[in-house]
């Protein structure tokens, strides 16, 4: 019997990044100019601040910003904070900012930062004067008509507050467009919590129309339970549909009979972790992803979906909350095997979109009501969903690289407009 040729994955999520945009300038016929100025990020900030332990010792810690390419707008994307983040992983994660403001047509181009810790082993004060510092740190970079930073991976509504605050007082009055995701008491938007979520259901809403599939017959296996994952579970459950995993970084549960996202909320409230809920079956993170389920949501980190277990993955669609969560083989993979993948760039683009309409609001001053903002969303959402769909069917490609079609032509022909600067 002859061995199967081991398909060859990029080894970074960068290197993801960029085989999945190669694919689109390939299909596009970029022109190598372009190509070069859409493949790499513009600007990279690195820096080594410290902070002061509570107990009086000074720890030195590492941040980044990455501004990947600002020819359609300001820079827009979140901080995430975890103690195996790399500068590649930030350049990853702005490039997909990139694509995903330009398939929603929001007027911005992308960026990503973060700081390389683990917020758990700090107390509530420790992570103030981080974020306070890290805010000073990359000062140098963000401003409302510059570069607005947002939450992400461990970072949250408190965490934004303090990047507000921080630029508010080196500026002498308040900036509340300099972050999104702020809490509602100081400019937050109604809505923004949920967003990802939100926008998450309506793309999945949409795709199951378009497969003759009932919401509220289908079964759901969320992977990771944050701001993302638990919304989304939450949603979904509130739509009929029946939440039969969900996981956290330390392992998930399962229950083919449905388990209830808000008492597993509560339950990680008091426990810590949603892995030892009581009302299902243990089962790891490599598991959940190859559940009996219709529809698994990958709702944590990069890279859990590669040619190694996309074989055996049995939902008939993939809807990523994550980003990065498919490997490039593993995409080919799951569309061979008729899989449908609702890639990042768009199914997890509710929560930039929900965002944009916050920095909207904090620059009028003018708020809307939460029914305007879900509206709005729901406009954005479907629209970007049609206008990917068409694109896979005149190409006759997935859905990514449909999204990637899109996205990188808005943006090089933004590049091309302006002109090359002198
Ligand atoms: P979060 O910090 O609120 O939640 C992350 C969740 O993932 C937690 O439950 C954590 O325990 C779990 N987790 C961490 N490591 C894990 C692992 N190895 N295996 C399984 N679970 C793990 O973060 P979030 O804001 O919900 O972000 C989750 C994902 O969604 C990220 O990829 C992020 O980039 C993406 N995303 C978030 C937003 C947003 O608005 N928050 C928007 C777009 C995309």
């Amino acid at each position: 019997m002859a061995l199967a040729t081991p398909i060859e994955e990029p080894r970074t999520s960068f290197a993801i990044a960029q085989r999945q945009f190669d694919i689109a300038a390939d299909l596009l016929d970029l022109a190598p100019g372009l190509r070069s100025i859409l493949r790499s990020p513009q600007r990279e900030l690195t820096v080594n601040f410290p902070v002061k332990l509570d107990d009086g010792r000074i720890r030195v810690f590492t941040g980044y910003r990455v501004q990947h390419n600002l020819a359609r707008g300001p820079l827009k994307g979140g901080i995430r904070y975890h103690p195996e983040l790399s500068l590649d992983d930030v350049r990853a994660l702005a490039m997909w900012m990139t694509w995903k403001c330009a398939v929603t047509n929001l007027p911005y181009g992308g960026a990503k930062g973060g700081v390389v810790v683990d917020p758990k082993q700090l107390s509530a004060h420790e992570i103030e004067r981080l974020t306070r510092r890290f805010a000073t740190e990359i000062s140098i970079l963000i401003g409302p008509e510059r570069d607005v930073p947002a939450p992400d991976v461990n970072t949250n509504p408190q965490i934004m507050a303090w990047i507000m605050d921080t630029i508010s007082m080196h500026q002498g009055y308040t900036v509340p467009a300099i972050v999104t995701g702020k809490p509602i008491n100081i400019g937050g938007s109604e809505g923004r919590n949920e967003a990802t979520a939100r926008g998450l259901v309506a793309v999945l809403t949409q795709a199951a129309s378009q497969l003759d599939l009932e919401l509220s017959r289908l079964r759901i296996a969320v992977q990771g339970f944050g701001n993302a994952g638990a919304n989304v579970a939450r949603l979904l459950q509130a739509r009929g549909a029946s939440i039969v995993a969900v996981s956290d970084s330390r392992g998930g549960v399962y229950n083919p009979h449905g388990l209830d996202p808000v008492a597993i909320l509560d339950h990680k409230g008091h426990t810590g972790t949603v892995s030892d809920y009581p009302e299902g079956e243990q089962i790891s993170n490599a598991d959940l992803i190859e559940l009996d389920c219709d529809v698994l949501v990958p709702a944590a980190l990069g890279d859990v979906i590669t040619a190694a277990n996309a074989p055996r993955v049995r939902a008939r669609i993939v809807a990523e909350a994550a980003n990065g969560p498919t490997t490039p083989a593993a995409d080919d993979i799951l569309y061979d095997q008729g899989t449908l993948v609702l890639p990042d760039i768009l199914a997890n683009a509710g929560g930039v979109t929900v965002s944009y309409f916050e920095w909207v609001q904090g620059l009028q001053e003018f708020f809307w009501s939460e029914q305007e903002v879900n509206a709005q969303l729901e406009r954005v959402m479907g629209h970007a969903f049609h206008s990917v769909l068409r694109v896979a069917h005149e190409r006759g490609v997935h859905m990514r690289t449909a999204a990637y079609l899109l996205a990188v032509r808005r943006v090089a022909d933004a590049v091309t407009t302006r002109g090359i600067y002198p």
